[in-house]
C-alpha cells in the first residue's frame, strides 16, 4: 500500500488524482486538505480521517504518515507542505509550482537532508524526468519547454488591451484552475515553469529554451550534446503526470488514449512574443536574478492575477505590476522560512500598491 496524502483535494489536479487512486488499488489516502472548499463528504466517501481546510499542513501530514504528498494547494500558500516532505525525505508528487519556484535554494537543501524523491506533476517537467532518467548530466546540452501559448496566442499587445476574464479562461487545450490559466494566457506560467525546471534539474537558464507549440502534444525536450534531442509526446492530460509520480517506476495504465499517429499529427512550434507576453521575459530576469527575485515574481503575479479576475486589474496591467514590484524588492537570498516570507510579503506589498493607469 502507498499512502498518500492529497493536498489541494478540491481541485482540477486533486480531482483528476482521486481518479487515480481509485483505478489503483495499491494507492491509499490517508489525508485530504483543501483550502477553503468544505471536505466532509469527500472524507466520508473515502474513509479518511485526517482532514483540513485550509491553514499550516504540517500537522496534518505529522498525524498522518503519507508514503506520499502529492501537494497541489495553488500558489505560494504550498510552501510548508512542499518543505515538510523533502525536509522528512517522504515523496513530493509536486503540482504546487510556485513553492519550488519561491523556495528554490530552501527546497534543495531540505532535499539533500530528506534524501527523498522529488518527482513532478507539471507536464513539461514530468516528460524532462522521464527524459532525463537515468542519462548524465554532461550529456545534456538543454532543455526545451513547450507552451500551447494560450488564449491569446498571435495577438499582438495592441490586441490584448480589452480582453475579458472569460476570454482568459478559456484555454484552449489543457483543463486547469482558474490561477494556472491566467497564467497560461499570459505566459506567467511558462516563466513560472522556467524557474521550476532550473531549480528540479540544475540546467542553467541560458540551456532552458521555451517555444510555442499549440497542439500541446509535445510536452518538452531534451537535446544532447551529440545532437540528438528526445521528446516526450502525449494527449494534453493531467492523468498522465499525476499517474506517473504516485504509481513510480510502474506506470500504472491510465485510460488516457494512445495518439493516434495515422490519423495524422502535425507538430508546429514557433517562438514566444516577448513584446505581448512580457512575463515571461521577466521570469527569466527573476531566475537569473536569483536569490529572492523568483519568489518576489511569484508572489507579484499571485496579487496582480487575484485583481485580474476580480475584475480590478486590466490584463495588460498584469505585467507592469509584477514588473514595477520586481524593480521594487532588494531580492537578497532568503536564509531560512522566516526570511522568505518576508520576501513574499513585501512583494504582496508592493505589488499591491502599484497605481495602475
Ligand atoms: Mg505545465
Amino acid at each position: 500500500m502507498r499512502r498518500i496524502a492529497l493536498l489541494g483535494a478540491t481541485g482540477s489536479i486533486g480531482r483528476q488524482a482521486i481518479e487515480v487512486v481509485e483505478r489503483n488499488p495499491e494507492l491509499e489516502l490517508v489525508a485530504l486538505a483543501s483550502g477553503s472548499s468544505d471536505l466532509s463528504e469527500l472524507a466520508a466517501a473515502h474513509g479518511i480521517e485526517h482532514v483540513q481546510v485550509g491553514g499550516d499542513l504540517t500537522a496534518l501530514l505529522d498525524a498522518s504518515e503519507p508514503d506520499v504528498v502529492l501537494n497541489a494547494v495553488v500558489g505560494f500558500a504550498g510552501v510548508g507542505a512542499t518543505l515538510w516532505a523533502l525536509e522528512h525525505g517522504v515523496t513530493l508528487a509536486l503540482a504546487n509550482k510556485e513553492s519550488l519556484v519561491a523556495a528554490g535554494d530552501l527546497a534543495l537543501a531540505a532535499r539533500e537532508r530528506g534524501g527523498g524523491l522529488l518527482l513532478p506533476v507539471d507536464s513539461e517537467h514530468s516528460a524532462l524526468h522521464q527524459c532525463l532518467e537515468g542519462r548524465s548530466p554532461g550529456s545534456v546540452h538543454s532543455l526545451v519547454l513547450t507552451a500551447s501559448g494560450g488564449p491569446f496566442r498571435g495577438r499582438s499587445r495592441a490586441d490584448l488591451g480589452d480582453v475579458t476574464v472569460e476570454e482568459a479562461l478559456a484555454h484552449p487545450t489543457w483543463r486547469m484552475g482558474p490561477k494556472v490559466t491566467i497564467d497560461s494566457a499570459t505566459l506567467a506560467n511558462k516563466g513560472l515553469e522556467l524557474i521550476e525546471a532550473h531549480v528540479l534539474f540544475g540546467v542553467p537558464y541560458d540551456s532552458i529554451e521555451v517555444v510555442v507549440h499549440p497542439a500541446s502534444v509535445v510536452h518538452a525536450l531534451v537535446r544532447f550534446r551529440d545532437g540528438a534531442a528526445l521528446a516526450h509526446l502525449g494527449h494534453p492530460d493531467m492523468t498522465v503526470p499525476i499517474s506517473y509520480a504516485l504509481t513510480y517506476p510502474d506506470r500504472a495504465p491510465t485510460d488516457v488514449p494512445q495518439l493516434d499517429l495515422a490519423a495524422g499529427l502535425t507538430l508546429e512550434f514557433e517562438a514566444p512574443d516577448l513584446e505581448a507576453f512580457p512575463l515571461l521575459g521577466l521570469a527569466r530576469r527573476a531566475g537569473e536574478a536569483g536569490g529572492t527575485f523568483p519568489a518576489a515574481f511569484n508572489a507579484a503575479n499571485e496579487v496582480a492575477v487575484a485583481a485580474f479576475l476580480d475584475g480590478r486589474l486590466p490584463f495588460l496591467a498584469v505585467p507592469e505590476v509584477v514588473e514595477a514590484a520586481l524593480d521594487d524588492v532588494d531580492g537578497a537570498p532568503a536564509r531560512d522560512l522566516a526570511d522568505l516570507l518576508e520576501a513574499d510579503a513585501e512583494a504582496r506589498r508592493l505589488a499591491g500598491a502599484v497605481p495602475v493607469s
